[in-house]
């Protein structure tokens, strides 16, 4: 029986277990699928806190569903009832402007109704199809909202879009590899005005009705009891072919294919054969494990830089608020400085988040700019927080509740030459035949794009083991 070993038991490397696991039993071959992670729980960055009747995310509150790669993944689980739209509240977001929060527009009269831009702002914005081409090559976020939308949309815009996505630094990020589509609009349609007004005409004569796609969209979904039922329903398919606490030390071409030593925290090492392995650890852990096999494939997965964020969760009784946050909640311009990216109002989106009578909140502070801030220590940062939510939201009550989320190498930056770095990894991965890569450090971060990369990478994996039945991607 051939066999799979997944190193790392988040999103990417259960639902690359679980899907190749489900391709290899559709062509009736046997495959044995092990699942080593290293800490004592699985779901990685997904992880939602349970008690006291609130469901407390530690990492991601939920996913777009306009794209279908979440969707699909939960209905191969059969969990399609366990997911949880957002409500309505969900399409009020808040943008920070001289220390006030203001609404995102929805619609073109919103928007030239808005203060979130100064005249002179939305002007510069509305100038958009007139804008110089794309340079030659890797352009950062921040130059080309600056090209195409003006500095103003450039810091009130998208830069807080960029703190909530990346907690990154829009100077630093590749367009290309960050937002892919909004690159591609351009390219297709030669700007983002023209790009929005040939998708609704598109849309139009193939008789489609809804969004046109050139913005976010969608609408935010969750799961009942946070997203870590969807982990619990992973878990619960691959029983006991999930190891925990096995971290893996080592991995070493065998006599037919390769050996991954895991150590099992208790001076115990075991060693698990494979004909091919998925590395859905972080890139740096990747690097370590390959550093023997190709010395410049390490250094290249070393280089992805993951910035420090912390996430503060604080609930509130609702009667000692003057007014319960509605919406999905505000973020923090870089140009505003202040010491927080933005927060999160999950109880108004997600109510089942809290129990009656109380609010959840988390405020996420550090990020590619600020990362010392993410390290304060927990007194410091929680006045800091309570301090801005004082500030901006006018909350005077003391918290019920203080969580504190620590992530040191929270979310991968996806730096200018991202995309040419990616590509020397698919190639040097190319001459390790059975090696693959599968985690957020590489082609998205959004769990949409995890469960998208998933696919592929179980796909390909069938195709390697298996090449005369290959599911399709
Ligand atoms: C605060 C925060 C908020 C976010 N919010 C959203 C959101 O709202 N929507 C959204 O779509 N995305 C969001 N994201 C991004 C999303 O959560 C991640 O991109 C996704 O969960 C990453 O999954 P992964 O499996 O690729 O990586 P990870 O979750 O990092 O999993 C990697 C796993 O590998 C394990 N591991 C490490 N080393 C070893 C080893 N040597 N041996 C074995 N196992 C090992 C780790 O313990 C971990 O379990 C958020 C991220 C953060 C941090």
């Amino acid at each position: 029986m051939e066999r799979l070993v997944v190193i790392g038991a988040g999103i990417s490397g259960l639902a690359t277990a679980f899907l190749a696991r489900l391709g290899a039993a559709a062509t009736g071959r046997p495959l044995s699928v092990t699942v080593l992670e290293a800490e004592a729980r699985a779901g990685g960055k997904m992880w939602s806190d349970r008690s006291d009747g609130f469901v407390i995310e530690h990492g991601p509150n939920g996913f777009l569903d306009n794209k279908p790669d979440t969707l699909d993944l939960v209905k191969d689980l059969g969990a399609s009832e366990k997911l949880l739209p957002a409500s309505e509240l969900a399409r009020k977001r808040f943008v920070c402007r001289r220390g006030r929060l203001e609404r995102l527009p929805e619609s073109p009269p919103a928007f030239l109704k808005s203060r979130i831009l100064t005249w002179k702002g939305k002007i510069r914005v509305l100038g958009e199809p007139f804008a110089k081409p794309a340079p030659q090559g890797d352009e950062s976020v921040a130059a080309f909202a600056a090209r195409r939308l003006g500095p103003e949309a450039r810091d009130y815009l998208i830069d807080p879009m960029v703190s909530g996505i990346y907690a990154g630094d829009p100077g630093n990020l590749s367009l290309r590899a960050a937002f892919p589509r909004i690159n591609e609009l351009e390219t297709q349609y030669g700007g983002l005005f023209k790009a929005m007004r040939g998708i609704s005409r598109e849309r139009k004569k193939a008789g489609q009705k809804g969004p046109t796609g050139a913005g976010p969209g969608g609408t935010l979904t969750s799961f009942k009891s946070g997203v870590q039922s969807l982990i619990d329903r992973l878990q619960q398919e691959l029983g006991s072919n999930l190891i925990l606490g096995a971290r893996a030390v080592g991995l070493e071409r065998g006599t037919s294919g390769y050996e991954v030593r895991a150590d099992q925290g208790d001076g115990q090492e075991t060693r698990h054969g494979a004909d091919a392995v998925v590395l859905s650890c972080p890139a740096w852990v990747a690097g370590e494990l390959l550093g023997d096999h190709d010395a410049t494939l390490a250094e290249d997965l070393n280089q992805v830089f993951y910035a420090p964020v912390t996430v503060l969760a604080t609930a509130f009784a609702t009667q000692d608020l003057g007014e319960e946050p509605d919406g999905f909640g505000f973020l923090v311009p870089h140009v505003e400085d202040r010491p927080i990216l933005g927060t999160l109002w999950d109880s108004s989106v997600f109510p089942d988040r809290a129990p009656d009578g109380q609010v959840l909140l988390r405020t996420m502070i550090g990020g590619a700019r600020r990362p010392e801030l993410a390290r304060l220590d927990d007194e410091v940062l929680t006045r800091t927080v309570l301090d801005q939510l004082k500030d901006l939201m006018g909350i005077r009550a003391t918290p019920t509740r203080v969580r504190v989320i620590r992530y040191d190498r929270g979310i991968p930056q996806y730096a200018l030459g991202h995309p040419e770095r990616v590509n020397r990894i698919d190639r040097a991965l190319g001459t390790l035949p059975g090696l693959f890569l599968c985690h957020n450090a590489y082609h998205g971060i959004a769990l949409n794009d995890c469960a998208r990369e998933a696919r592929k990478t179980a796909g390909r994996v069938l195709d390697y083991l298996q090449p005369d039945s290959a599911v399709e991607e």
